[in-house]
């Protein structure tokens, strides 16, 4: 009798904290929509003046440090926003067949302005000719980017970040980004993949963010059927993150 009162009492509460962690991503998900509408007329109406001829130079400076901040506090919610999308599984993968080195060149080119800035030194090694993966473009774009612009972030000026290629198995691809930042304590491996989870906090918050780029990588690769970890020798001896993938055949030329 015990027994079953209290197989009841676990259902009821394991129910209640199903109940409430909806209840939580349903608050997250409409709380960031509704931060993020009202940024994207700010965003126009900025890029509006930015090209008005008539601004002194001080307007112009203080044009571009809103514009600089709303977009960080819009990539912040954008971040928010995808979140919850894919913890509710909102998120529908469109795959294709997709060529890794021209999607390497693709996310470089995005993230151009960040690595010239900081004066990052690119160094390629990568399979050679045309490798395929089965995958939606867009979100793995996204990974990469997101793993590319934290070496950035988290690496002096002027250091050297290495983005290789390999296929140990002819159904396996290893694509890997390693840096000379500061690298990642052993204890923090694992739980920077969990979101809100920024590692060495001390070191990382003068970094901003919010702890959830790595968690929606993650999430973004396993839905590929992939994996993404990181190692690192520890604090200041660089990071190096890998993202395995299945590889395919190239699409024949007649599909
Ligand atoms: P955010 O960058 O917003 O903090 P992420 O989920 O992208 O969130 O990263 C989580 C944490 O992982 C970071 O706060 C940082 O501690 C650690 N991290 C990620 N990439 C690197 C890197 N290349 N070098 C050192 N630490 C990193």
């Amino acid at each position: 009798m015990n027994i079953q009162r209290n197989i009841a009492a676990l259902d009821a509460a394991k129910e209640s904290v199903v109940a409430a962690s909806n209840a939580k991503d349903h608050f997250l998900a409409t709380l960031s929509h509704e931060l993020r509408t009202p940024l994207t007329p700010v965003l126009t109406t900025i890029e509006t003046l930015e090209l008005d001829g008539n601004l002194t130079k001080s307007q112009q400076s203080a044009v571009g440090i809103i514009r600089r901040n709303i977009e960080l506090e819009a990539r912040l919610i954008d971040d928010l926003l995808d979140f919850t999308r894919v913890t509710r599984g909102k998120v529908h993968l469109i795959q294709r067949h997709t060529e890794i080195n021209a999607l390497i060149a693709n996310v470089l080119e995005i993230c151009r302005k960040e690595i010239v800035s900081k004066r990052i030194d690119v160094r390629l090694d990568l399979i050679a000719g045309e490798i395929y993966t089965y995958a939606d473009p867009a979100r793995l774009q996204q990974v990469f980017w997101n793993i590319i612009l934290n070496g950035v972030k988290f690496s002096p000026t002027g250091s050297v970040m290495t983005i290789s290629t390999r296929s140990p198995r002819p159904d396996n691809l290893l694509v890997e980004f390693a840096d000379n930042g500061i690298g990642i304590e052993p204890d923090h491996l694992e739980t920077i993949f969990q979101p809100f989870e920024q590692g060495d906090s001390i070191i990382t918050q003068q970094f901003g963010g919010l702890g959830l780029g790595l968690a929606i990588s993650k999430m973004l690769v396993d839905l590929h059927g992939g994996t993404l970890i990181a190692s690192s020798q520890g604090r200041d001896s660089g990071s190096v993150f890998q993202v395995s993938l299945n590889r395919i055949p190239a699409p024949s030329r007649s599909s």
